[in-house]
């Protein structure tokens, strides 16, 4: 088992709105172990060696392919790294469990398989099985030898999951419940073995069961021709009087909504490890070919537009890759904590629940990254690009998912709120207070506050002042909308954009300053250039962002002060973008890849 090295108390969930981390509190990359940093290295070289190999058949679905390498992947630990170790699994910490997923998430096609199979297929049983269901069923799923997958969606109901009409009853001899209806978009549903499937006791109780395939009147329909993941398996899967023995019973009756909601917590967070894997192999793949391709008797890469995207695309990517690994660090602490304090799996689930915000915000930031930086690789590529012979055009397609599934990117921007808005009423984070004391303060006047110094001075104000236009914008929609703010869709969507920079913004300038104070300020000034441009870019996105916000709540002289109060904190310096990209463009194209892998 890999044990982790996170020893600092974790930051509760959201409190990054309110608080200002010290960087040595914050885990980065350069906290890998050397054993994180094997895991990691084995999935990578399984991946390179066992399946880019195969990409061509795994597109076009050759029949037994993916299921052998799920095997095989899964004989080396790789598919059970959330089981626990009693159960066959590798039991693995969250740094570990971030690494191996990030690393196994080079080829789309496989990272959804397993992500499918290892996380919402296989998790379900992990926290809400029977010791029985644990024993029956997890040693075969952490082998590789049986698949996993999950089945909540159907044909009307995906992002309304519990708008579901599958039903379940219990027999006349009590001994079966029978399963009706049909299950949608089903990853691995073509292979899999066990299926967790969400269905409605009596058309009302939503209930999680476990179906083994070979149940009667359980029946994977065929593949769906998608646009993308190719390598990956997506049926319906019908269920016609499917006879499920009850105890295959998964948790409790009409806690269905239990399982299906702390499992795509889970899930989220993963997917945006999983698109810090993808978009760092697109990028060394886009800086080859900018080095190899020649115009105007220059290589490509030597043009200033080509070094800017090179620049961006890994700018993006540190800052996914800071916050994804913060907050994995986080979770792992809080795990640590609470080790010695009760069951392992009940923590898990608290922790899960803690940090429900940031796997939101892991998986839209870490989507929309993604979609970044695979549409600058097909364009780096040009023609090329547009070309199925080249890989870019393939993780072009395979991106698009990732605003889709595990939540849509626009349910879980409502999310963010909700559960900060949840949280701040229960009192578990006190954003009231702080938006009172804000609002006192802007009443007040300008006060004197102590300028920040050191490293990346600047930048720490502007995160700092960033905070303070949320509270500003948040505190004025709560405000005027009160309870009926959930219907303020807009307005959501706005200030969940602003707490996503402001978490982006800051995991990079502590990760920033945690390398500078361990190595120096110049060993680190690459990073230090790239948080440069991420907050000087995401701090006007979070001034846009507000002043829209501040503009649905208020009007007339109220509006005019409140964009006055806006305005002042929204005041930075201008910053030399264009050469600090030169400098990150510099860095990527000397390495052929992305900069700070394990910094
Ligand atoms: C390739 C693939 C693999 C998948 N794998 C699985 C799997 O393994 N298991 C599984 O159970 N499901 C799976 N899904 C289903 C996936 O989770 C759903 O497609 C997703 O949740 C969206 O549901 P939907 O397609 O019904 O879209 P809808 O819910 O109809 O949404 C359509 C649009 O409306 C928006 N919308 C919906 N409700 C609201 C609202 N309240 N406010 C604002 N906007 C809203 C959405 O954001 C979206 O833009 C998969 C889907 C695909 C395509």
């Amino acid at each position: 088992m890999a044990t982790s090295l996170v020893t600092k108390p974790a930051a509760k969930g959201g409190s990054f709105l309110l608080e200002s981390a010290s960087p040595a509190d914050v885990f980065t990359p350069a906290d890998i172990t050397d054993d994180q940093k094997l895991i990691g290295q084995t999935a990578e070289e399984f991946v390179v060696n066992e399946v880019l190999p195969h990409v061509k058949d795994l597109e076009n679905k050759k029949a037994g392919l993916m299921p052998e390498l799920v095997k095989k992947a899964g004989e080396l630990g790789l598919m059970g790294g959330g089981v626990p170790e009693e159960y066959g699994g590798g039991g693995l910490d969250k740094i570990s469990a971030t690494v191996l997923t990030e690393k196994l998430s080079i080829y789309g096609g496989f990272a959804v398989t397993h992500g499918a199979h290892a996380g919402i297929g296989t998790l379900p049983i992990v926290y809400f099985g029977t010791e029985e269901q644990k024993k029956k069923y997890l040693p075969k799923l952490a082998s590789g030898e049986w698949i996993g997958a999950y089945c909540l969606s159907e044909p009307q109901a995906g992002s309304d999951a519990q708008n579901s009409l599958t039903r379940a009853e219990l027999n006349k001899e009590g001994t079966h419940y029978i399963l009706n209806g049909q299950k949608m978009w089903i990853t691995n549903g073509g292979f899999a073995d066990l299926y967790v499937v969400f269905a409605k006791i009596d058309g009302e109780k939503f209930t999680a069961f476990l179906v083994e395939r070979t149940f009667p009147g359980c029946k994977p329909g065929n593949e769906e021709h998608k646009m993308g993941i190719h390598g990956s398996s997506t049926t319906p899967v019908f269920l016609e009087n499917c006879k499920v023995p009850k105890e295959n019973l998964l948790h409790e009756i009409g806690r269905g909504h239990i399982v299906a909601f702390n499992i795509l917590n889970s899930g989220r967070f993963t997917l945006g490890a999983s698109a810090v894997g993808g978009s760092k192999f697109v990028l060394t793949t886009a800086a080859k070919y900018a080095k190899e391709r020649k115009a105007f008797g220059k290589q490509i890469g030597d043009f200033g537009m080509m070094k800017e995207k090179l620049a961006e695309m890994a700018i993006q990517l540190y800052a996914v890759e800071s916050m994804v690994y913060r907050s994995a660090g986080n979770m792992e602490s809080a795990m640590t904590a609470a080790a010695d304090s009760g069951d392992k799996i009940q923590t898990t689930m608290k922790t899960l629940e803690e940090y429900a915000i940031e796997s939101s915000i892991a998986k839209v930031y870490g989507s929309e990254m993604l979609d970044f930086v695979v549409d600058e690789a097909v364009q780096i590529f040009g023609g090329y690009g547009f070309h199925e012979d080249y890989s870019v055009c393939r993780a072009y397609r395979d991106s698009r998912i990732n605003r889709i599934f595990e939540g849509t990117n626009e349910i879980n921007r409502m999310l963010i709120i909700q559960m900060l808005m949840k949280r701040a009423m229960g009192g578990q984070l006190a954003l009231i207070p702080a938006a009172m004391k804000l609002a006192d303060e802007i009443l007040s006047g300008p006060s004197f506050e102590e300028a920040p110094e050191g490293v990346l001075a600047d930048e720490t104000r502007v995160v700092a002042n960033a905070k303070k236009m949320f509270l500003q914008a948040a505190g004025g929609a709560v405000q005027k909308f009160r309870d009926k703010l959930a219907d303020e869709q807009e307005l959501i969507g706005a200030l969940a954009n602003v707490v996503m920079e402001i978490y982006a913004m800051e995991s990079c300038l502590l990760r920033a300053q945690k390398a500078a104070a361990a190595k120096g300020e110049a060993a680190s000034q690459v990073m230090i250039d790239a948080t440069r441009v991420f907050i000087s870019d995401a701090a006007e996105r979070v001034e846009h962002e507000s002043r829209r916000a501040i503009a649905a709540v208020h009007e007339g002289d109220m509006l005019t002060t409140q964009v006055a109060v806006l305005k002042r904190f929204a005041k930075r310096a201008a910053v030399n973008t264009i050469a600090l990209r030169r400098n990150v463009a510099a860095a990527v194209q000397g390495q052929d890849r992305y900069p700070f892998e394990g910094r």
